[in-house]
């Protein structure tokens, strides 16, 4: 289902809309790091028209899962992201950097585009902002021990006797211990 709000129903009194978003996108844009935890997002818009120009603030709300990039636990984890968007009239953003649409300045940075003259359009938008709400490094916990690099325990959940003072001290200690047995 697209996300999107008709331009003529909308006038300077904010109006709020709720919507869900399929999640069905996490496939191929997740790249396989994360899963939809849930078959949609909920979305949350609150969109008022000056004129021509529709500003909206919107609330994406899901669930996502993925492993812990240290233990390879399972973690479920909370989005819950807010942005801003204003759209302008089909032809008033140019390449110039500022526009001036109504007395209204507007920086022509992401956070302002174009609508069609008829509808904003928020699916990508939505998209956009959850992927960037997901952690680039997911954790089970801040505190996650990991795995062991010597014997794969989960260290969170058992303690080895491994003795990792070379991994600790140096990434090619294990080269040069290769080196010294080859000759
Ligand atoms: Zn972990
Ligand atoms: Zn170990």
């Amino acid at each position: 289902m697209a996300i999107s709000l008709a331009i003529a129903s909308l006038n300077a009194t904010p109006q709020t809309r709720e919507a869900s978003l399929t999640t069905a996108w996490c496939a191929e844009r997740l790249a396989g790091v994360y899963e939809a935890a849930s078959p949609t997002l909920a979305i949350a818009i609150v969109a008022s028209r000056h004129a021509e120009v529709v500003e909206a603030h919107v609330r994406v709300q899901g669930k996502f899962r993925c492993a812990c990039s240290r233990c390879a636990e399972p973690v479920e984890l909370t989005v819950d992201t807010e942005f801003d968007h204003h759209f302008v009239g089909p032809g008033q953003l140019d390449a110039s950097g500022e526009l001036d649409v109504d007395g209204m300045a507007l920086d022509a940075d992401p956070d302002v585009s174009e609508h069609d003259g008829a509808r904003i359009e928020l699916e990508e938008l939505c998209i956009e902002h959850a992927i960037l709400a997901l952690p680039d490094v997911p954790l089970c916990d801040e505190d996650c021990k990991g795995l062991c690099p010597r014997c794969g325990i989960n260290r969170n959940q058992e303690t080895c006797s491994c003795d990792l003072s070379e991994e600790r001290s140096s990434p090619w200690a294990k080269l040069a211990q290769l080196r010294v047995v080859k000759d």
